[in-house]
């Protein structure tokens, strides 16, 4: 693990990721984008409204049988509230665990989509089947979603109201969720997780 120094507070920031791209500190709220080891303060604060989760940044535990440590969290507004994205650390890479209202899922794996086809996602109804490829993917909600703001070590610089659209899927009791970003498309895959498959450690 790396430490550097916030260029507002002064404080120590903890960076455990080699590529994270932004953190913020934990004392006064500055966020910095990270590049090639420098820090570049962008002049703004965050501060997420806390809702009583059992997670935190620095916290540790295991998801069934993984063992996580919480190092960042993406805030997202969508119509009917907002959910966090929590960014682990784990000895198989960085994972995404979403939070809720309660319920979680847990993606074991993120990747990038360049097929065209794919974008008939977002005329396609809810509640009907989209085939591709292999695949039979149920449409179970469609949202645009917004960027509200981000805390911790994150793998990209975070811009607040960033916009996209997001089509989740199920298939074989997995979801497949796909966002749809300005530059890409982004499909994760994972697994809804009960919440007493979570043990956080103090
Ligand atoms: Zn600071």
């Amino acid at each position: 693990m790396a430490s550097a120094t916030c260029p507002s507070c002064g404080g120590t920031l903890n960076i455990t990721v080699q590529t994270s791209k932004m953190v913020t500190c934990p004392y006064c709220g500055m966020i910095s984008y990270l590049n090639a080891g420098n820090l570049a303060m962008i002049g703004q604060k965050s501060f997420l409204v806390d809702y009583g989760s059992l997670f935190k940044i620095g916290k540790k535990g295991k998801i069934k049988n993984i063992d996580f440590q919480v190092i960042g969290r993406l805030r997202i507004d969508y119509q009917d509230g907002f959910f966090d994205e929590w960014y682990l650390n784990t000895p198989q890479g960085q994972k995404w665990l979403s939070e809720d209202e309660g319920k979680f899922v847990f993606f074991y794996e993120s990747k990038e989509i360049n097929d065209p086809l794919i974008f008939d996602l977002l005329n396609f109804p809810v509640g009907k089947v989209f085939k591709h490829k292999d695949l039979y993917l149920f449409v179970s909600e469609k949202s645009t979603a917004k960027i509200n703001g981000g805390e911790g070590e994150l793998p990209f610089q975070v811009e607040p109201n960033q916009k996209a659209d997001f089509v989740d899927t199920l298939f074989e009791q997995k979801l497949y969720s796909f966002e749809f970003l300005p530059k890409s498309i982004e499909l994760h895959i994972g697994n809804y997780i009960d919440i007493n498959e979570i043990k956080i450690l103090d």
